[in-house]
């Protein structure tokens, strides 16, 4: 089990909503519902397939939760049964954490523009990005009083990061549709932003070549010097899903230990 420990409090008494995308002990999604549930937030989950559901169901109910719902976010009819099973449960909610993103192994490595085929290109963009208007569009429905979502995104969808390549171009549509779907939603009082988070040892982060090397360039160049921490990107979380982050919408917030304002790396001394 994790390590990480998290301020608990009441923020988020009173509150419910979805975390998507818990695959394991190491998931985004997890840390950041370990974070919500410690500050008396009520979850539902989704998750993908059987497999999965023997990995995650101990974890939801470590923190006292236990609605956990199937959704392939691909899938038009995995995601209407999801919603409506969330509408029954929960009727409205008030946040929504998307924590996904797909791209194939092959697309992850070498060449951008060599390695990206059409249905490569077509996948990530479906699962990555199409999936959060998705969600977004249906748990807005459910967002009675008001809400807020958050997704993650990386740097690779400013900066060219090797490997990172169809993924980099799915980023940059997640951080835009962020945007977009923060104006749409912003009359009705949801507020949506984005958490780019620098590397991180997950399963998503195991499928890039070279991630081992992202990790440690991530530490050794960050300001800080040290790896991007759970309970920092788990704690902007929460930042930006309870009145704390009140007036914050349409935003990218990087939290990578400072990574993201380096221009060129600290020099050796002559
Ligand atoms: P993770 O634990 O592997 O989480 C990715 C999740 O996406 C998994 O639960 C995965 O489920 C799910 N997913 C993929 N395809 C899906 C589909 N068709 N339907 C439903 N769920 C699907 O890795 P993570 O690092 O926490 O990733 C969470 C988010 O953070 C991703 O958007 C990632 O790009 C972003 N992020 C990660 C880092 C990092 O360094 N790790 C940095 C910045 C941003 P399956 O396992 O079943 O496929």
């Amino acid at each position: 089990m994790s390590e990480w420990t998290f301020p608990k409090g009441d923020l988020m008494k009173g509150k419910k909503g979805l975390v998507m995308g818990v695959a394991n002990d190491r998931s985004i999604a997890w840390g950041i519902a370990q974070q919500l549930a410690a500050q008396g937030a009520e979850i539902a989950f989704t998750y993908q397939g059987e497999a999965l559901e023997r990995r995650v169901r101990p974890l939801v109910e470590s923190i006292g939760m236990s609605k956990m719902i199937p959704a392939d976010v691909s899938n038009d009819a995995d995601m209407d049964s999801a919603f409506e099973r969330l509408a029954s449960e929960f009727g409205s909610i008030d946040f929504l954490v998307h924590a996904i993103a797909f791209a194939g192994k092959e697309e992850l490595q070498g060449s951008f523009v060599g390695n990206t085929t059409r249905e490569g290109f077509r996948r990530a963009m479906d699962i990555s990005v199409f999936s959060f208007v998705d969600a977004a569009r249906r748990a807005s429905a459910l967002m009675t009083d008001g809400g807020a979502m958050v997704t993650l995104t990386y740097l690779g969808a400013e900066r060219v990061v090797p490997s990172y390549n169809v993924m980099g171009v799915a980023k940059a549509g997640l951080e835009a549709a962020t945007r977009y779907a923060a104006r749409d939603l912003g009359p009705r009082g949801i507020r949506v932003n984005a958490i780019s988070a620098g590397p991180m040892r997950t399963l998503a982060m195991a499928g890039i070549r070279g991630g081992k090397q992202l990790m440690s360039t991530g530490r050794d160049w960050s300001l800080l010097k040290e790896d991007t921490s759970m309970e920092g990107v788990a704690g902007c979380a929460l930042y930006l899903l309870s009145p704390l982050g009140r007036s914050i919408t349409g935003e990218v917030v990087h939290v990578d230990a400072g990574f993201h304002v380096v221009g060129v790396p600290d020099m050796q001394e002559p």
